[in-house]
């Protein structure tokens, strides 16, 4: 790609170039693994990102020439997205739920189909101020989300990783949600002695072997972020087995897992004496999660 090129122009060849270097990859792609191709979607957020437009901007200006620097810079950015980098660590937000959130290679990227999880937690969760928690919260995608529409609520989030909290409390002040609280510990660990309304978590699960870890859409996350065990199951067992402890009595357990988790996890719930479980699908149709009621 050179200088003098249109905005249209600009965009079919990078919509073209993303098209042809994602062949190979998304055959090894598994059930755990969703993000699809959206080649023009990306080429129009990298061109906007380039321009410093919006685009809406793009399209209704597509006869314009920019800058050959600044179409060498959209070059470069379509070239690391050809190479397997997610659009969002490109260019360091993604949009989640009503939120615009930091990220960078210590989070995991926050996935569209986690608005589900965020839906059924406002639906089950007291109308009133109640305790909120958040396992493995990354960016604090769920947390934030949660602690924005119900400001009753008190919300905490844990997360093992120093840096995706350090990303979740630069996310929760940019966002006004400093009062959101932000502990470092495994799972659980930094909540001793503390009972919850609702627990949610959308934990690592995709089982250590999968082919789709190296794959191109999965390899720039951290994998402490996605790995969980031989099966994918071993972070949603932990924290299935160690919920009881701190929920509320008729307190909600909400739990993100792979499409092809949902059975096994919904039998983990019940032999734990967890009542009202209950699978949930996400956009794609796949059951992407899990709710039950501590009795
Ligand atoms: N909640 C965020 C979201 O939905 O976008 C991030 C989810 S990501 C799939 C899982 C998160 O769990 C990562 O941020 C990872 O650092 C964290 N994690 C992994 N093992 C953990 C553990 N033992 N205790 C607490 N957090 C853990
Ligand atoms: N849904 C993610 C994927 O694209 C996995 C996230 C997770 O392990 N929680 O594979």
């Amino acid at each position: 790609m050179a200088g003098n090129l249109t905005i249209g122009a600009l965009l079919a060849q990078g919509i073209e170039r993303l098209r042809s270097g994602s062949g190979a990859s998304s055959a090894a792609r598994s059930a755990t693994s969703n993000l699809g191709a959206t080649h023009s979607l990306d080429a129009e957020l990298l061109l906007a990102h380039a321009l410093s437009m919006s685009r809406t901007q793009l399209k209704t200006h597509p006869e314009n020439v920019p800058s050959h620097e600044r179409a060498r810079r959209y070059t470069e950015l379509v070239d690391r997205r050809a190479a397997g980098e997610p659009v969002a660590y490109i260019l360091g937000y993604r949009d989640f739920w009503t939120l615009r959130l930091a990220v960078n290679p210590a989070v995991l990227v926050p996935r569209p189909e986690t608005e589900l999880l965020v839906e059924r937690a406002l639906v089950l969760g007291p109308s009133g101020p109640a305790r909120i928690a958040d396992l493995g919260t990354g960016s604090g995608a769920i947390a934030l989300a949660l602690a924005s529409e119900r400001p009753a609520w008190a919300v905490v989030a844990t997360d093992v990783s120093e840096n995706a909290l350090g990303t979740a409390r630069a996310n929760a002040s940019m966002l006004g949600l400093g009062r959101v609280e932000l502990l470092k510990g495994r799972w659980f660990e930094p909540l001793a002695g503390r009972r919850f309304d609702l627990i949610a978590s959308n934990p690592p699960y995709v089982a250590e072997a999968d082919p789709a870890l190296q794959d191109a859409a999965l390899e720039h996350e951290p994998q402490i972020a996605l790995a969980a065990g031989p099966d994918g199951m071993s972070a949603l067992r932990e924290i299935v087995h160690s919920a009881p402890h701190y929920l509320e009595r008729r307190g909600w357990l909400l739990l993100e897992h792979g499409s092809d988790q949902a059975a096994a996890v919904a039998r983990e719930l019940v032999v734990r004496g967890f009542g009202h479980v209950r699978s949930h699908r996400d956009l794609a149709g796949h059951e992407r999660m899990t709710e039950a009621q501590w009795n």
